[in-house]
């Protein structure tokens, strides 16, 4: 039987390795990774009023609204890269998102909800000292000594504006407040996995891989 499309949603706080986890799922299973967060930080770049205005929230570290969030991803699901499937990190982050996106799947195979869980003063921990690079947002290999520059690119590695202390707080608490409620939102779907993210990256990363075995055999009509 030909493969269900992966279309998968990665559901978990600042800092649980969402990002890094989304494109490794990216490459093994061949589809694309989008990220409204990477989306916006290109259009703040490219200086395009979307990300102009997106800016000031990014930094502060509040959400942009659901119309803006919402109007990125229907716009970006409309291309033909996605097609066979995608990797969403960091969408949907609000009910309203969350009830968007299911309109958008209704011609599609049923989204996979991969929900990372960590303990928050592992996140406050990480994102405190994550490094990022300035010219292609990867994150920065933490269990590597930092040379202050890009193991993919060269770029230089900075520090996101948005992983300042007081604004990681702001973040994990909005995270508590609007992004949390998804996990009552989604988790009687058969579809619906939580993974425990507090473990080496490449035990995360089979963890993951399980999941989406199990997922794939739902879509496909087998047992869990
Ligand atoms: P991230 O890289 O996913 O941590 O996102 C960085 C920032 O981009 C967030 O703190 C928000 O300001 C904004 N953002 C990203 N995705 C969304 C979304 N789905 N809804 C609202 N704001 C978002």
């Amino acid at each position: 039987m030909a493969r269900p499309g992966l279309n998968v949603v990665m559901l978990g706080p600042p800092g649980a390795g969402k990002g890094t986890q989304a494109s490794r799922l990216a490459r093994h299973y061949d589809v694309p990774k989008v990220s409204t967060g990477d989306i916006l930080r290109e259009s703040a770049v490219a200086g395009t009023a979307l990300g102009l205005e997106a800016r000031e929230r990014i930094d502060q570290g509040n959400l942009v609204s659901d119309e803006v969030a919402i109007g990125i991803i229907r716009e970006r699901l409309s291309r033909h890269d996605v097609a066979l499937g995608f990797i969403l990190d960091g969408f949907p982050r609000t009910v309203g998102q969350a009830e968007a996106l299911d309109e958008m799947m209704q011609k599609r195979s049923p989204l996979t909800v991969l929900h990372l869980v960590v303990p928050v003063d592992v996140l406050v921990g990480r994102l405190h000292a994550r490094r990022v690079c300035g010219v292609c947002g990867t994150n920065a290999d933490p269990t590597k000594p930092d040379v202050g520059v890009c193991a993919s690119c060269g770029g230089a590695l900075v520090t996101r504006a948005d992983d300042d202390e007081r604004v990681v707080r702001n973040r994990l608490q909005i995270y508590e407040d609007r992004t949390a409620p998804l996990v009552q939102y989604y988790r009687d779907r058969p579809t619906f996995f939580t993974i425990d993210g507090n473990q080496a990256p490449d035990a995360v990363a089979a963890a993951l891989q399980g999941a989406m075995a199990s997922a794939m055999s739902v879509a496909q009509g087998g047992a869990r």
